[in-house]
């Protein structure tokens, strides 16, 4: 079974990553004060991370208005769902707005079809 995750905490994932990474190259940055063009590239990179990192919290924040929430027939819970096909944040339930989905296997490709149309 593939690691599916609910979109939203995907993304938000990436986000903090984006960060922590930004933190990283800064650091790398450090290491090379006495090349101070260098320095300043790297300090340049993990500024634009953490500003990217930024723009995917924004991104999460426009996406959430496009969420559904729904509840969870497998552990009560609400969840919001992105797109045709999603998981539950809490069970990882696999959850579809289309019924000719239904009982068919968890696939992202769905959405990918859908956003052709
Ligand atoms: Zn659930």
């Amino acid at each position: 079974m593939k690691p599916y995750k609910n979109k939203i905490n995907r993304i938000r994932t990436f986000a903090l990553a984006l960060i922590f990474i930004g933190i990283v190259i800064m650091y790398v940055g450090i290491y090379f004060r006495n090349h101070p063009a260098v320095m300043l590239t790297f300090m340049l990179f993990g500024v634009v991370a953490i500003i990217g990192s930024s723009g995917v919290y924004a991104w999460i924040g426009l996406l959430s208005m496009k969420t559904i929430p729904v509840q969870c027939p497998n552990c009560g819970r609400h969840t919001k769902m992105l797109g045709r096909v999603d998981m539950c944040m809490h069970c990882r339930e696999p959850l579809t707005m289309d019924p000719s989905l239904e009982g068919k296997e968890f696939d992202e490709e769905y959405n990918k079809k859908n956003s052709q149309v």
